[in-house]
């Protein structure tokens, strides 16, 4: 029995492939979003039994209630996914600190909470999934807020891993390279990026698609990985391999 797992960023491109996949898999999705109107939307596609929760990733005692709800599904909590996350570039030196804490409190945060919260709820083991970015690896100008943030759930997720081995609990990350979502067409908008410059420099010469990542997310966060845990892989088209 698959049981259920949280997702969090459920409305967005790559939540809602995850979200698809793991409720093709069987799961039962307890899916978060700050946008609830477009979560409700997106998950009256998912196939089986879901649950939405409009709630931030930075208010711990919302996420306690929705791993709460999915450890209540026949199966139990079997894994969580920390993927909300938002787009916000600037140049360092004026860059709004209240921006920065947003930035960290929401990606870095975020997964820190909903992966306690979840495993708190996981008596027989489980998986955590973070999604971080190759610019948590990688500098980009424009983009110091993120990448510091990002970097941060590389960190976190070693950590975790170490530290909830011995529970059975599972921890891994996924970096996404240019994934084509609202988020990345934000990025471009706002500057960052110029759009061909960065395609010419992925060897497999194609942005990424958010149900490639949603594969991955689900490999990660089943026992189909089960030897895998505190490891961060990229799928990026292989940019970051050059
Ligand atoms: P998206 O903008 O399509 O979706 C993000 C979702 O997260 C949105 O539905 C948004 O409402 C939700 N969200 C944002 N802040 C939230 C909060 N505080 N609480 C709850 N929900 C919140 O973006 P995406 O491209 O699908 O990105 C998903 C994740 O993948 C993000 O963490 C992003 O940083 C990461 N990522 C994306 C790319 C890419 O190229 N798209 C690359 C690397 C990493």
């Amino acid at each position: 029995m698959p049981g259920s797992v949280v997702v969090t960023g459920a409305a967005g491109g790559i939540g809602a492939a995850i979200a698809a996949r793991f409720a093709k898999g069987g799961h039962t999705v307890v899916g978060i979003d700050l946008d609830g109107e477009r979560l409700r939307e997106r998950a009256a596609s998912w196939p089986g039994e879901h649950v939405t929760v409009e709630a931030d990733v930075t208010d711990e005692e919302r996420l306690r209630e929705a791993c709460e709800r999915a450890a209540r599904v026949p199966g139990g909590l079997r894994a969580f996914v920390g993927n909300a996350g938002h787009a916000r570039a600037g140049a360092s030196v004026g860059y709004p600190l209240p921006e920065w804490e947003r930035m960290l409190a929401v990606h870095l945060t975020g997964c820190f909470v909903g992966a306690r919260q979840a495993a708190a709820h996981m008596p027989d083991g489980g998986a955590v999934v973070l999604i971080s970015s190759v610019n948590g690896q990688r500098g980009f100008p424009g983009r110091v807020a993120y990448g510091a943030a990002k970097a941060g759930i590389a960190g976190l997720l070693k950590g975790l891993a170490t530290e909830w081995a011995a529970a059975g609990v599972r921890v891994n990350g996924i970096a996404p390279g240019s994934i084509e979502t609202e988020l990345s067409a934000e990025f471009l908008a706002q500057g960052v990026i110029d759009r061909d410059a960065f395609l010419d420099r992925i060897p497999l010469g194609r942005f990424g698609r958010p149900e490639e990542v949603a594969e991955l997310a689900f490999f990660l966060g089943t026992p189909l990985s089960s030897y895998v845990t505190g490891t961060l892989i990229p799928i990026d088209g292989g940019w970051l391999a050059q």
